[in-house]
């Protein structure tokens, strides 16, 4: 569950707070920031100044260097900066700068971390950059209800941290169950920050499993490594994670980290129950990865050494990047049915190594979703033109196999045009018609998924 601040909501509310605000000569502030027209302003130091007014002048910057930093995400989107970055510090103050943005009908994007694969927080149109990273209370922890509400600035790792020694962790799960009405949840999860700000978000927890055994196998082939994948699944191994990495992956991984990992298809695998089911879960997976034709496995289950495998998974996209210093980086991030994704895997890597480029494959493959890492020169057209139509190829390529072009990094600037492929035209009218309703000036995040 979520809560979220959208212009239009905003707008009702704020007007209702602050009724003076709308209309014209009554308020010394609303006269600094937009003067009479209730057209776009150019943000002028007034506007900015009154920012401050909300959420004081240390929690706001038009510094080139901070606008900088806040103009781009980890993708190869070029920068596009800013005009002012703001840090709200609290719900109110959010409602607040959303209202005085639209009523000078100036564009949000809210950021995150900017860690984005997806130019999500490139600020195309310009305007204000909502920095979320200064809100990060956890509030109203339930043990019993497993559950917990965190502001948008509170990092797994600190949450996890934060629940040390209540028998509860937060591995990225969903959310409680609700089925009341339309599931606006799952559209403010998926809109990218084009519909609103998420500033809550109700989160369940699970109990900590009595043991955990990280294991690391190699395969003969792609295929081999994918097939194993599906094994497991269909066995019902009640697997954690199952990460999949090809050779020059798990070659870059390796090397990355000083670990050296054979240069070769591998499967990292996270096992966790009571320690009796534990003990046979590991049995059970032991005698499929054989059957793959998988390397005789080592478990790790000690937490410091379990830590630094996923680490150098977590690593993945660094390590491919030092595969060409200089070079830039980036991910498709398609999703099939399991069925498909032995076939799908296969031809994507005989696609990849037919154009002539350097690729790394990674994937959460227990929920068919993997990446290609394209690490190249984008100084050089025609490199550039293959990278993009492999990416084009490979959206194309999922979709026929019945699944999608992003099954997490979203659409962001980039896969607009698959987006509308994969849709259709109705499909895109639908979304366009919520964000009208929701965001009737598009001032959030425009430019990005439709
Ligand atoms: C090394 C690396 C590994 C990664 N691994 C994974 C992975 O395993 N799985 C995965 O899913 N992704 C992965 N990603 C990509 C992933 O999407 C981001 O890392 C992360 O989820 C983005 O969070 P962020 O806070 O940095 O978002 P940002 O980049 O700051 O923003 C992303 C989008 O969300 C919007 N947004 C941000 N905060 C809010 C808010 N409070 N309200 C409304 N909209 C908001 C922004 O406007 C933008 O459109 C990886 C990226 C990197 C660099």
């Amino acid at each position: 569950m979520v809560n979220a601040v959208t212009p239009l909501r905003q707008d009702t509310a704020w007007e209702h707070e602050h009724r003076q605000w709308w209309e014209p000569g009554s308020s010394a502030r609303d006269t600094l920031a937009c003067g009479w027209s209730h057209l776009k302003p150019s943000l002028s130091p007034d506007f900015v100044e009154t920012l401050r007014a909300v959420v004081g002048a240390p929690n706001v910057s038009t510094a080139t260097a901070v606008r900088e930093q806040h103009g781009h995400d980890e993708s190869m989107h070029p920068c596009a900066p800013p005009d002012v970055v703001v840090w709200p510090q609290a719900v109110g103050q959010v409602q607040e700068l959303a209202a005085l943005c639209h009523r000078c009908r100036v564009p949000m994007v809210p950021f995150g971390t900017g860690t984005g694969l997806e130019g999500g927080v490139n600020a195309v149109q310009g305007g204000v950059c909502f920095d979320l990273s200064r809100m990060d209370a956890i509030a109203e922890l339930s043990l019993e209800d497993f559950s917990v509400t965190v502001e948008p600035g509170v990092t797994r790792k600190a949450l996890n941290k934060h629940l040390r020694g209540t028998g509860l962790w937060f591995p990225v799960a969903l959310r409680r169950k609700r089925a009341a009405g339309y599931d606006l949840t799952s559209l403010f999860v998926g809109s990218e920050g084009t519909l609103g700000f998420l500033t809550q978000a109700t989160l369940r927890l699970h109990p900590l499993p009595e043991a955990t055994a990280v294991t690391v196998t190699s395969f003969p082939s792609v295929g081999a490594a994918v097939a194993c994948t599906v094994h497991v699944l269909q066995a019902a191994v009640p697997v954690a994670r199952i990460e999949f990495l090809d050779e020059v992956m798990a070659d870059a991984c390796g090397r990355f980290s000083g670990m050296g990992l054979p240069a070769a298809a591998t499967l990292l695998l996270e096992l966790h129950g009571s320690r009796r089911s534990l003990a046979e879960q590991q049995q059970q997976t032991e005698e499929i990865v054989r059957q793959n034709g998988g390397s005789s496995l080592a478990w790790a289950e000690g937490l410091e050494e379990r830590e630094q495998l996923w680490s150098m998974r977590h690593n993945a996209w660094y390590a491919a990047l030092a595969l060409r210093p200089g070079c830039q980086g980036y991910s498709t991030d398609v999703c099939v049915p399991i069925s498909r994704l032995p076939d799908v895997v296969v031809e994507t890597k005989q696609d990849l190594q037919a154009s002539g480029l350097t690729g790394p494959m990674v994937g959460h493959v227990g929920d068919g979703n993997f990446h290609c890492i394209l690490v190249f020169n984008s100084h050089d057209p025609e490199e550039a033109q293959r990278v993009h139509a492999f990416t084009q190829r490979l959206g194309r390529r999922a979709m026929a196999a019945g699944g999608t072009c992003t099954g997490e990094h979203g659409v962001g600037l980039g896969k607009r045009a698959l987006l509308q492929e994969e849709l259709g035209q109705e499909g895109l009218d639908t979304l366009r018609s919520i964000k009208a309703a929701l965001d009737p000036h598009n001032l959030m995040n425009p430019g990005k998924v439709l």
